[in-house]
C-alpha cells in the first residue's frame, strides 16, 4: 500500500503493522467507506490490518491516545453498514488474523482467530475432520466466523441447536483500553470447551456491534455431520397455518434446517413453501425422520401439498441440500445487482400478520415481494426476512429499497419483534422502545469498558 508519511496517525499505524498493512490512500478508503447494502457511504480515514493480538493492542492504545475511533471489521457483509465508520477514524480489518488454532475432536469445538472465514473453517473441517461441521450462514464464503457470531447470526444448524452466538464456548478480547481478556472456560483452563458455569461475560460483546472491544479469538462448537440428507418440501396457500405447522414440526425436533419461502414472481412461487433438510447417520434414521414428519403433516392433509415432483423446484433441491444451503437467489428483479434484507426476529405466532403487512410494504414501494424466512432455535422464534432487490445504478430505486427496509424494521418492532443486525436508524428505533433502566445499564457498561468512546461510536449510541 502507498502511505502518506506526513500523517502522524498513519506513521504510528505503519510502525505497528508495517507499510503494507496501513493506508489512507483514497482508492482503498473508498472500499472501506461503503458496503454492498443500500445505505449511504460514510468516510473512513485509515485502514489497518493487524496480524497479531499485540498489534491490535497497540492500535487500540494509539486510538485512546489520539481519541480516534476504531471500527472492527471481518468481511463487512452485514448489508446494514455496520463496519462503515459513523465518525470516521480507523477501520481495523481482521482478515490477516486467519489462523485456525485448534480443533478438539472429542469435545467438539474449534478455536479460530478473528479473520477466519466461513469457507476456510468448512474446508479445514472437510479435509481433517469430515464427520464434524459448524453452523454455516448463507452469507458469502468470505464472511468471518467472529463477525457472524458477534451479530448473533444464523446458520444451517440454527433451527436445531440455536443461533450461532449460542454456540460460543469462549473468546479472547482486546478491551477498548488495550488489555487482553479471556472469557469462558479458556479464562481458567487450557481447554476452550465450555461457557458455563462461570459468570457469562460473553454478553458484554455479543450483539454490541463492535462497540465494546475487539474479539481476537473465539471457540465455536462443532456438530456431527450426517451422511444422509433429503429435502422435505411442501406448500400451502393458508398463511394462517404457518405458526401451527412450524411449532408442531419444531416439537418433533427432527429438522436440520427449516426455511419458509415465497415470492411474487414467477407465479408458481407465490405459495408458502416449507423447505426442510432432514438428515441422519444412516438411511434408516433418515427414512424414519421423514416418515414422522409426513405423519405429522397428514393432520393437515386438506391444506398442504407435498412437493415431490415439481420440475421448477428441481434446480433448487441441490442448492438447499448444500452447506451453505441457499446462496441468496433473491430474484434480481431490478437487474442491477443490489439486494438487502431486514431480518426481523419474531415470535412464531406473529408470522401471518407480518406476512400480509410485508406484502403491503412491497406494494407501496412498487416492488415484487420476496420472502426467505428461517425457523430459529428449535422453534422459539422466526427470522422473518423480506428481501428487496435494487438497481445500484438507479438512485431512485435505491431510495425505494431503503424506504422499504425502514418500513419493514418499523413493522417488526410494532409486531413485538426485534430488528436483527440493525443499521443506524433501526438501532435508534430499538433504543427508543427500550426499557429506560436497560438503556441506563447499557450506558454504564459502555462507559466502564470504553471510557474514551473510541469503539465504533455512533452504533448503539446510548450516551
Ligand atoms: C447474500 C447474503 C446472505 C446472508 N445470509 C446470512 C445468513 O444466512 N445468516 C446470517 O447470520 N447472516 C447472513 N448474512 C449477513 C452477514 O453477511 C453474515 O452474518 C456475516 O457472517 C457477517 O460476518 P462479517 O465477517 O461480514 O461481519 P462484519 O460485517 O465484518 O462485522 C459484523 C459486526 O461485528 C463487528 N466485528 C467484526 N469483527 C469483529 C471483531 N473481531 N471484534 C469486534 N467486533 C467485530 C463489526 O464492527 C460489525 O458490527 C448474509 C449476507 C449476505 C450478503
Amino acid at each position: 500500500m502507498w502511505v502518506n508519511m506526513k500523517d502522524s496517525i498513519l506513521s504510528a499505524l505503519v510502525s505497528i503493522v508495517g507499510e503494507d498493512y496501513a493506508s489512507n490512500r483514497p482508492e482503498e478508503l473508498y472500499l472501506y467507506s461503503r458496503d454492498s447494502g443500500v445505505r449511504e457511504p460514510r468516510r473512513a480515514d485509515y485502514v489497518v490490518m493487524p496480524k497479531t493480538v499485540e498489534e491490535v493492542q497497540k492500535i487500540v492504545r494509539l486510538a485512546n491516545e489520539e481519541k480516534i475511533s476504531i471500527t472492527p471489521m471481518g468481511a463487512g457483509l452485514t448489508l446494514s453498514a455496520l463496519t462503515v465508520p459513523v465518525r470516521g477514524g480507523i477501520v481495523l480489518d481482521t482478515k490477516r488474523m486467519d489462523e485456525i488454532i485448534e480443533v478438539n475432536e472429542t469435545s467438539r469445538y474449534a478455536v479460530v482467530e478473528a479473520g477466519v472465514t466461513q469457507a476456510s473453517l468448512a474446508a479445514y473441517l472437510n479435509s481433517n475432520y469430515p464427520h464434524l461441521q459448524h453452523s454455516t450462514p448463507e452469507a458469502p464464503p468470505t464472511a468471518t466466523i467472529v463477525g457472524n457470531i458477534l451479530i448473533q447470526g444464523h446458520g444451517h444448524l440454527t433451527p436445531r441447536y440455536g443461533v450461532n452466538s449460542q454456540m460460543v464456548n469462549g473468546m479472547e478480547v482486546v478491551l477498548p483500553t488495550g488489555e487482553t481478556c479471556k472469557l469462558g472456560s479458556g479464562a481458567v483452563s487450557q481447554y476452550w470447551f465450555s461457557r458455563d458455569p462461570l459468570p457469562d461475560l460473553m454478553g458484554l460483546f455479543l450483539g454490541w456491534l463492535g462497540t465494546t472491544g475487539v474479539v481476537t479469538k473465539l471457540s465455536i462448537q462443532l456438530f456431527p455431520k450426517m451422511n444422509f440428507k433429503e429435502l422435505l418440501i411442501f406448500a400451502t396457500d393458508n398463511i394462517d397455518l404457518i405458526p401451527e405447522l412450524l411449532s408442531g414440526m419444531a416439537q418433533l425436533n427432527l429438522m436440520e434446517n427449516c426455511f419458509i419461502i415465497s415470492q411474487e414472481k414467477p407465479e408458481w412461487a407465490q405459495r408458502v413453501f416449507f423447505v426442510i433438510p432432514v438428515s441422519g447417520h444412516s438411511e434408516e434414521e433418515l427414512e424414519f425422520k421423514l416418515e414422522l414428519h409426513k405423519q405429522f403433516l397428514l393432520k393437515h392433509e386438506s391444506e398442504i401439498e407435498l412437493v415431490e415432483e415439481e420440475p421448477a423446484l428441481t434446480p433448487l433441491r441441490n442448492r438447499f441440500l448444500d452447506v451453505p444451503p441457499f446462496a441468496a437467489t433473491a430474484a434480481d428483479f431490478r437487474k442491477g445487482g443490489g439486494f438487502g434484507y431486514s431480518g426481523i426476529i419474531l415470535p412464531v405466532e406473529k408470522v401471518p400478520e407480518a406476512w400480509r403487512k410485508a406484502i403491503e410494504i412491497a406494494r407501496k414501494h412498487e416492488m415484487p415481494y420476496s420472502f426467505g424466512h428461517q425457523l430459529l432455535s428449535n422453534g422459539h422464534s422466526v427470522m422473518f426476512g423480506p428481501v428487496y432487490s435494487f438497481n445500484r445504478a438507479d438512485a431512485a430505486d435505491m431510495e425505494r429499497a431503503r424506504q422499504a427496509l425502514d418500513d419493514t424494521n418499523r413493522l417488526g418492532l410494532e409486531l413485538g419483534g426485534i430488528v436483527w443486525k440493525p443499521e443506524l436508524q433501526a438501532q435508534k428505533l430499538i433504543l427508543e422502545n427500550m426499557d429506560p433502566n436497560t438503556l441506563e445499564l447499557m450506558k454504564r457498561i459502555k462507559k466502564v469498558l470504553d471510557p474514551n468512546g473510541i469503539m465504533n461510536p455512533g452504533n448503539w449510541e446510548v450516551v
